[in-house]
């Protein structure tokens, strides 16, 4: 039996450079343009603008996280507003909600995609209407690059007029009825971080059909500087464009954007058709109209004893798994926040684990994950 030492790490989602990207930064070395601004920037949303279609505008920022913080004062978010969230996510989808000063409303998942349930979100709206306090803003999340019920999401958001910012970070490449995840909200946001579909190392994107909205948060995310000769300055702003060194790593990414998506649902369907026999370990599949960039393969086992069972025994030969998302209303820092849960998404943290999903990943480190997964399960 091999000890850890000497098996190679293998990594739950790791960078994957395609060849061209270091030809852009090279560019902008030799150009001398090594700011927050310049070309790479300009030629990355154009290609972004290009895959997502629907004639979307698009402005590169440092993170999804600014991405975020950045939507949801356009739509206008402030201090004491009440911001709907879907609880099964990572914490920077709510964050931004907090540095606004405003409140998270966290409302649970359903079981088709994991996503925000359309019923608890009617109840979460019409809570607080009843209580004098609308909703500002609904941030659904399209998990794992699974789209969100976007049709009855996008009914309830219009019944009610609340704009949604629609937290695409994990689904660059996924569709629903053909159309792009991150052009169904009012606003959009990308993540380019190390982890994710594609990555710049850090980085973002701001997407909405809305011109005016793209403007302004360039405007916003440049130190929001007055039109004048001088410093001046009307609002405050902030530091958040991309540097046009990283949109260069983000231009040669975008070039395999749909190769590393084959790849990914690749991982998903081997997964799929290796732990076949096991019929206690479900996956999430792809409703009608679906597609899923399958960002991270996820599986569903019977109980947390079996999940923990299967993250030690593969952490055992040096693999990296994950437990799903903690839904955030469980979190620490937002357990006071209101709430509209039904455990829906508590069962699947508790039960559910993240494989290694890379679009990099060797047949070696897929077989030795599903060989270590069938050894505790048989
Ligand atoms: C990664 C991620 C973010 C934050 O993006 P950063 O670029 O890392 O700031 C936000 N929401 C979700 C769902 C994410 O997975």
């Amino acid at each position: 039996m091999k000890t850890v030492s000497n098996l190679t790490k293998v990594w739950l989602s790791s960078p994957h450079m395609g060849g061209t990207e270091q030809n852009y930064v090279n560019d902008a070395f030799d150009t001398n343009w090594i700011a927050p601004l310049g070309p790479n920037v300009n030629a990355f949303e154009k290609a972004i603008k290009d895959e997502l279609g629907n004639a979307v505008h698009v402005a590169a920022l440092s993170s999804g996280t600014a991405a975020i913080h950045l939507g949801l004062e356009l739509l206008g978010v402030g201090k004491g507003d009440d911001v709907i969230c879907q609880s099964f996510t990572f914490s920077a989808s709510a964050n931004p909600i907090s540095y606004l000063g405003a409140e998270p409303v966290f409302v649970d998942s359903e079981t088709d995609t994991w996503n925000i349930s359309p019923k608890l979100l009617r109840k979460a709206i019409e809570s607080g209407i009843k209580e004098g306090k609308k909703p500002k803003a609904i941030i659904a999340v399209h998990l794992y690059g699974m789209p969100y019920k976007v049709a009855e999401i996008r009914a309830l958001a219009d019944e009610f007029e609340i704009p949604i910012l629609e937290d695409s970070a994990e689904a660059l490449g996924s569709y629903f009825n053909n159309n792009a995840c991150g052009t169904f909200g009012d606003i959009g946001v990308l993540s380019f971080n190390g982890n994710k579909i594609i990555t710049t190392s850090g980085g973002g994107a701001l997407v909405s059909k809305n011109k005016n909205y793209i403007e302004r948060a360039i405007f916003l995310a440049t130190q929001a500087r007055d039109d004048a000769p001088h410093y001046q300055h009307s609002n405050i702003g902030y530091n958040y464009r991309m540097s046009n060194v990283l949109a260069g790593i983000g231009r040669g990414q975008m070039e395999v954007l749909k190769n590393r998506v084959n790849a990914r649902r690749a991982n998903h369907q081997f997964y799929m058709e290796s732990l076949d026999q096991f019929k206690e370990i479900k996956f999430l599949s792809e409703p009608e109209g679906y597609f899923s960039n399958r960002w991270l393969s996820c599986i569903l086992t019977p109980s947390y004893e079996i999940r923990e069972k299967l993250r030690l025994a593969l952490l055992e030969v040096n693999v990296e798994s994950r437990p799903l998302w903690k839904p955030l209303h469980l979190q620490p820092i937002f357990k006071t926040s209101k709430q509209f849960v039904d455990g829906t998404s508590a069962s699947l943290f508790e039960r559910g684990l993240c494989l290694p999903s890379g679009s990099n990943l060797l047949n070696e480190e897929l077989e030795r994950v599903v060989t270590t997964i069938k050894n505790v399960l048989s």
